[in-house]
C-alpha cells in the first residue's frame, strides 16, 4: 500500500465502509505490523488517521466464463480488499471483468473481499462491438472484436470485406456521442453506427 492507491476503510463521517486514497503512510518493519498512516475518504473527502491490521490473503470462489465456457476458480485478494462490479483484474495471464458478486448469500454491487461467497466474471482479453451499417433504409449488423482499451471516434473509417464505412455516432453504455474528436473506448461502446463511405468493386481477373 503506497501513496496514491484506494483502500476501503471505516469513515467516521459517512458512518461506513467508504474507499480511502492514502494519502501518506507506512508499512511496519516485520509484515505482520500492518498499516498506518493518513487517508482520505473518497465519499466525503474527509481526511483521517487509519491503523489497518496486516494484509490477510484469502480465496474468493469465482465462477470465470470466456465464450460459451466457463470454470470454477478461486481467486486471491486481501481480506479487506474491496471489490466492485466492473472491476478490471489481472488473472492468470487474462483481463478479467467482474459481472457479479454474492456477498452474505446476496447479490450486491460492491464487497470486502472477506464478506464475497462468490464472484462471476468473463475473461475480457477482447470486447465484441456491435457496429450498424445504415444503408439507405436497411441496416446491416456487423462486429468487430477488439481489445477493451480501443478507441473510436466518429468520423474513423472502418472496413468490413469490401465495405469501407465512417462511423456516424456512438452510443456509449451511458450516452450518445455525435462529435468528431471525442474518442470512446471500446469497453464502453453499445454500438458504433457508420454509413458507407465507399463500396470497392471487386476485383476482375483477367
Ligand atoms: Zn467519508
Amino acid at each position: 500500500m503506497k501513496a496514491g492507491s484506494v483502500i476501503y476503510s471505516h469513515c467516521g463521517s459517512c458512518e461506513e465502509e467508504t474507499p480511502h486514497r492514502i494519502l501518506k503512510g507506512a508499512r511496519g518493519q516485520s509484515p505482520d505490523k500492518g498499516f498506518s498512516g493518513t487517508v482520505q475518504c473518497q465519499t466525503c473527502k474527509a481526511v483521517h488517521h487509519v491503523e489497518i491490521p496486516v494484509e490477510i490473503p484469502c480465496m474468493v470462489p469465482m465462477v470465470l466464463s470466456e465464450g460459451e465456457n466457463s470454470r470454477r476458480v478461486k481467486i486471491q485478494f486481501v481480506r479487506d480488499e474491496g471489490i466492485m462490479i466492473d472491476d478490471e483484474i489481472f488473472f492468470e495471464d487474462h483481463n478479467i471483468l467482474i459481472t457479479s458478486i454474492e456477498a452474505k448469500g446476496k447479490r450486491v454491487k460492491r464487497g470486502l473481499a472477506r464478506d464475497i461467497t462468490n464472484l462471476w466474471a468473463v475473461v475480457f482479453d477482447t470486447v465484441k462491438v456491435k457496429v450498424a451499417i445504415v444503408k439507405g433504409s436497411t441496416t446491416i449488423p456487423e462486429v468487430m472484436e477488439t481489445v477493451p482499451e480501443e478507441e473510436f471516434a466518429v468520423g474513423d473509417l472502418l472496413e468490413f470485406g469490401r465495405k469501407k464505412v465512417v462511423i456516424t455516432k456512438i452510443k456509449t453504455t451511458s450516452k450518445m456521442v455525435y462529435r468528431e474528436g471525442r474518442p470512446v473506448e471500446a469497453r464502453d461502446i453499445s454500438r458504433i453506427y457508420t454509413r458507407i463511405a465507399r463500396e470497392e468493386r471487386p476485383i476482375e481477373t483477367q
